[in-house]
């Protein structure tokens, strides 16, 4: 099966761009006081292929909160770190099929356990396992772990770190819930902190795309040719974005685009196609379930132009 051209790439970008950027559809999140103030017209695409090619359109050098985008990266440092066994155990790995932010899912979990990594309490609890001896050192872990996926260094936006820790009254609740059931791997504030500052970290869609792209590389960065994690666990990664990348709507998002896809509430999504390339797209206003609105327009459209629907047999 042919692979589509640089060119043919480069195009579908544009044409995605050019149709969907006057979509006036949802509304930027605004239970994080910064993200509501974020200008809702940026829109940015970004393709990194396996082979190491860059192509992009729009405001794909913009930097926004990576959010929720984190949790495959962390979960993927945590599998390395303590074996995909624990992750199973510990947390579960199958859909959840609740808001990103459910506490039913936690009850109602046959464990108590968060049920999967990508939605807020699997994430803090992923968080929480990392092996260290001190908060400094678990960050440092997660900081070099997200720069050696992007192939670059992304600052904590500071500003973000301090308006969803002054709200996130929510995630103190999944914390202290998850503490309660005795899941933590460190105590609740801390882990909830570090779950708190990488949610903070800027990223561009240039960048989230490269980190995708190593996923799609079975777990070599395409940019730097350096290995960031083994294959094993970039396919688990994977697996655990197709089940539930975009929380209660993932279903429909896996039938609609085909590739395994995961969502942040800053406007990000990335999606991978295995052994080809990820895409990146970046625009603030999402839908009622936190995804948004223009990235999975533009990225059903690209991924399926190109005839990389993993679903369809040609
Ligand atoms: N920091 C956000 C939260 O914990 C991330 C949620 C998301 O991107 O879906 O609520």
């Amino acid at each position: 099966e042919a692979r589509p051209s640089g060119e043919e790439i480069q195009q579908a970008l544009q044409k995605a761009h050019q149709q969907f950027k006057g979509t006036k559809d949802g509304k930027n999140a605004d239970y994080i006081p910064y993200l509501a103030k974020v200008d809702s017209n940026l829109f940015g695409l970004a393709v990194v292929t396996v082979d190491g090619e860059v192509y992009t359109v729009g405001d794909a050098a913009s930097p926004f909160p990576i959010e929720s985008l984190s949790k495959p990266f962390t979960l993927a440092r945590l599998m390395e770190e303590v074996g995909a066994k624990k992750v199973e155990d510990k947390i579960g790995v199958d859909a959840t099929g609740q808001p990103f932010n459910s506490i039913i899912a936690i009850e109602m979990n046959k464990d108590h356990r968060a049920g999967n990594p990508l939605v807020n309490a699997g994430a803090i609890t992923s968080v929480s396992m990392i092996p260290a001896k001190t908060p400094d050192e678990r960050w440092k872990k997660l900081s070099d772990n997200f720069n050696a996926f992007a192939g670059d260094s992304l600052p904590v936006n500071q500003e973000v770190y301090k308006s969803e820790t002054d709200t996130n009254t929510r995630n103190q609740s999944i914390t202290a819930l998850l503490e309660s059931y005795d899941v933590l791997g460190s105590p609740a504030d801390q882990a909830l902190d570090l779950y708190t500052r990488q949610c903070s970290v800027n990223v561009t869609a240039k960048q989230l795309a490269t980190m995708g792209a190593t996923l799609a590389n079975g777990g070599i960065n395409p940019l730097t040719g350096k290995r960031v994690i083994s294959a094993d666990t970039a396919r688990r990664t994977l697996a655990l974005m197709a089940t539930n990348g975009l929380y209660e709507n993932t279903g429909e998002w896996l039938y609609q685009a085909g590739v395994p896809a995961k969502s942040g509430v800053g406007g990000g999504i990335v999606a991978v196609v295995p052994g080809r390339y990820a895409i990146a797209a970046f625009s603030p206003p999402l839908d009622k379930a936190g995804n948004s609105v223009r990235s999975q327009h533009a990225i059903s459209q690209v991924v399926n132009t190109l005839g990389d629907n993993l679903y369809a047999a040609t």
